[in-house]
């Protein structure tokens, strides 16, 4: 990532010095061909203003000549020589005709003034052609006639030429005069060599370095001579030479070449450029120096860069980490102290804010309130309606005791079902059963459960601190103590805590101790109930019903340790014991009279159903008991374990043609459904709606009810608790099938239960 700009710096740098290198070369290139070619255009340039020079001199000389020739044939001319030839004297018109003559020639050397123009001539004679001077512009000045080429002029009619004397040259013009065509005499024009040099000395070169002259084979004529003596090019100077036409001049010209101080890409320019590049090839060098160490300083910036991103990124992945961690911790925290389901404090949480509350109380002196709140039936609606029904359920009871106390208030799930609500700051006991009967009531209204209604009721246990226990520990167990005395005592209720209580749960630790030591030790007795046919009024059946006497407990009811065993698991071996022994009685009692035997099925051994099947199999084949003459009494509670499992093993255990029968109908939540789904032969009404019967018409019609729903379902009844002639009577009219209660016999042991089947069978011995 760093390596890339770093090559393309230090390229860029390379190219830079190549780019400029070539610059220098091609600019050394060019600067050379283009000296060339400005020498070559100088050169061109020169030639052509040395012909123009040439060409203006060709022109001059026309122009002289033509000047002369106007001379040679003017009147005055003529008129001289025309005199002259008629003999005429001087005195007479020649003298004056001379005079006009000389008039004439003055005229072409002196300046023009109309024409602004200076004369080309410096002296303008007419000469005889017999060697004498006619007329002079500049008498004065002696006038060699021996220069006159006289030879010459009578082949030629008009000369250009030099007459060089003492070192001075002279440039003249001779044009023939001629007399009735009769060469007679030459006019003679020395030419003013500063119209010459003016003339041409107006061109531009003038101030250069240059020599310019006019020559002839006779001499040279300089015109200008700007040439720096101590200039050093003078060896190599440019040299022209030119014809000029119809003269006998050349034109000889030297320039001096194009000053390599004056081109600017001269050589020395190029060399000094060169130089000039030096000190920018070492700035790009130092550049490149500076630019790499700035590379390595800006690629250690960048790593710093890159490794501060890099510390960023891990400082920001630390810190979310961190975070993550902490909202963990949090959750942890959380969940170490809430109930996830309801986010009510959880068991540990509710200890522990129990145990601030007592520190705080115990400090300011006030009693705290310890709440048990558990839910009547709650494994019924569970295995009733799934799991997920029971969550709902408990979340909004959780949300409905949480709305009916005080923030400040503590509620916690401690189980299950099970609540527990802390008041700090009791005010009295009368306050705490205020608040036991409101919270009694808010679970008088229904709760909403896939779509329908149902009703639920709750079981309060109260102890107070400090009356009822100082610690947390003596509190909810306390308060424990109280809650299963209203589950005792009916359920839908409160309790507070007393005292005796305690007794009872100690009896309850002796019983479920005591009651495995009298397993083993078979202190376990079945006693049987007859059970009558209310239109024969003959015992046809009995139930076992288990009786245990305690050496320390004494009389234990099953009502009391049945439960128990439920709890600890011991109804598994009670109930088989239960089993084998009631099937094995009943078929020796086929001996006496036919005899059908109905065992009692707690809920709980439904669970184990694998080995279920298996112990009644037994227990039918090890006491060779028709199955047909087995009942099984189960309770509504069973039921609402509303499986296939259960289903599927009722069904198979009627298939082994032992019947069901539904105990204590009525109590529970007799569905009718239940009833149509299950396998039952016969329905048992429970004892408590034949206690009031006789005095209670509603009694009555229930009892009517549930026998003609019984018999619409094809379901024998049997009447449990009949203690009265009338309830015999009543129940007769109502054609109930079957009775049972005290009114015809308790549970008798088995010796006893023979004796009366004896007694029923005066035949049998
Ligand atoms: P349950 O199955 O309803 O048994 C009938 C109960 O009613 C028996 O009480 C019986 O003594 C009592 N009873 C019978 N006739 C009358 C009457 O005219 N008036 C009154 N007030 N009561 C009458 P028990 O024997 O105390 O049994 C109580 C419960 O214990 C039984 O109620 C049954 O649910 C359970 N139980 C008893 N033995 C067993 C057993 O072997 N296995 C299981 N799972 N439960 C048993
Ligand atoms: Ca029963
Ligand atoms: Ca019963």
């Amino acid at each position: 990532m760093n390596m890339k700009p770093r090559l393309n710096r230090r390229n860029a740098i390379l190219m830079g010095g190549f780019l400029l290198g070539a610059y220098l070369l091609l600019m050394i290139i060019v600067t050379n061909a283009g000296q060339n070619r400005l020498k070559e255009s100088q050169l061109n340039e020169l030639n052509l203003n040395v012909t123009i020079y040439s060409e203006s001199i060709g022109y001059f000389f026309e122009t002289a000549s033509k000047e002369i020739r106007e001379v040679s044939q003017h009147k005055t001319t003529y008129t001289f020589f025309a005199n002259l030839a008629s003999g005429m004297s001087m005195q007479y018109g020649l003298g004056s005709s001379l005079l006009q003559l000389r008039r004439n020639l003055i005229r072409h050397t002196t300046p023009n003034q109309h024409l602004h123009e200076n004369a080309k001539f410096d002296r303008m004679l007419l000469v005889g052609f017999n060697s004498n001077i006619i007329a002079d512009s500049n008498p004065k000045i002696p006038f060699d006639i021996d220069s006159i080429p006289f030879q010459t002029m009578q082949t030629i009619d008009h000369k250009i030429d030099i007459v060089a004397k003492d070192g001075h040259i002279t440039i003249r013009a001779l044009q023939n005069v001629y007399l009735n065509g009769e060469l007679v005499g030459i006019v003679v024009g020395d030419i003013k060599t500063t119209a010459i040099i003016n003339l041409l000395t107006t061109q531009e070169y003038q101030l250069s370095n240059s020599r310019l002259s006019l020559s002839t084979d006779a001499g040279s004529l300089p015109i200008w001579d700007t040439f720096d003596s101590s200039a050093s090019y003078r060896s190599n100077t440019l040299y022209f030479n030119k014809k000029v036409a119809n003269t006998p001049f050349n034109i000889h010209a030297w320039f001096a070449p194009i000053s390599e101080s004056q081109i600017i890409t001269s050589t020395w320019f190029t060399i000094a450029l060169s130089f000039l590049a030096v000190p920018v090839i070492f700035g790009l060098y130092y550049s490149l120096r500076i630019n790499n160490t700035n590379l390595v300083l800006t690629t250690k910036i960048e790593e710093t860069h890159s490794q501060q991103a890099v510390l960023t990124r891990q400082n920001h992945r630390l810190k979310t980490e961190i975070d993550r961690r902490k909202m963990f911790e949090k959750e942890l925290a959380y969940q170490a102290s809430h109930d996830i389901l309801t986010g009510l404090s959880n068991r540990k949480s509710g200890d522990e804010k129990l145990k601030h509350a007592l520190l705080q109380a115990k400090r300011d002196d006030v009693n705290v309130l310890v709440m048990f709140i558990d839910l009547d039936d709650f494994k019924q609606i569970n295995d009733t309606l799934g799991h997920l029904a029971g969550d709902k359920l408990l979340v909004q009871t959780a949300k409905r005791l949480r709305q009916s106390v005080r923030k400040t208030d503590v509620v916690a799930r401690i189980g299950g079902d099970e609540f527990l609500l802390v008041i700090p700051n009791l005010d009295s006991e009368k306050e705490a059963q205020t608040l036991a009967s409101k919270l009694l009531t808010i679970f008088e209204q229904p709760f909403q459960l896939n779509g329908s209604q149902f009703f639920i009721s709750t079981s309060i246990g109260m102890s107070i601190y400090p009356q009822d226990g100082k610690t947390t520990e003596e509190l909810m167990a306390h308060a424990d103590i109280a809650m299963y005395r209203v589950k005792k005592e009916g359920r839908n209720g409160f309790s507070f805590y007393e005292a005796s209580m305690n007794t009872d749960v100690q009896r309850s630790l002796d019983i479920d101790a005591r009651l495995r030591q009298a397993i083993n030790d078979n202190k376990l007795e079945i006693y049987y109930q007859p059970i009558i046919d209310l239109e024969s009024k003959k015992i046809t059946g009995a139930e076992a019903l288990m009786r245990w006497w305690d050496d320390k407990l004494g009389f234990v009811p099953p009502d009391e340790f049945i439960p128990i065993a439920e709890r600890n698991g011991l109804i598994h071996k009670l109930g088989h014991m239960a089993l084998h022994t009631a099937c094995h009685q009943a078929q020796q009692w086929q001996a006496i009279q036919p005899l059908s035997i109905a065992v009692n099925f707690s809920a709980a051994q439904f669970r184990q159903q694998d080995s279920l099947i298996e112990t009644i199999l037994t227990a039918l084949s090890n006491s060779g008991l028709d199955a047909n003459l087995l009942d099984i009494e189960i309770t509504e509670s069973l039921l609402f374990n509303n499986n296939i499992e259960t289903v599927q093993i009722l069904e198979e255990i009627k298939r082994i043609g032992a019947h069901f029968s539904i105990d204590d109908f009525g109590t529970g939540y007799s569905a009718l459904s239940y009833l149509q789904k299950f396998p039952f032969s016969k329905l048992k009404i429970d004892r408590s709606f034949l206690q009031d019967m006789e005095t209670n018409p509603s009694s009555q019609e229930l009892v009517n009810a549930i026998i003609a729903m019984a018999k619409a379902l094809g379901l024998k009844v049997v009447a449990e608790g009949v203690e009265t002639q009338w309830d015999q009577n009543y129940l007769k009219t109502q054609h109930c099938e079957f009775s049972q209660g005290y009114y015809y016999s308790k549970a008798l042991s088995k010796e006893d239960f023979e004796a009366l089947l004896l007694q029923h069978n005066p035949n049998v011995t």
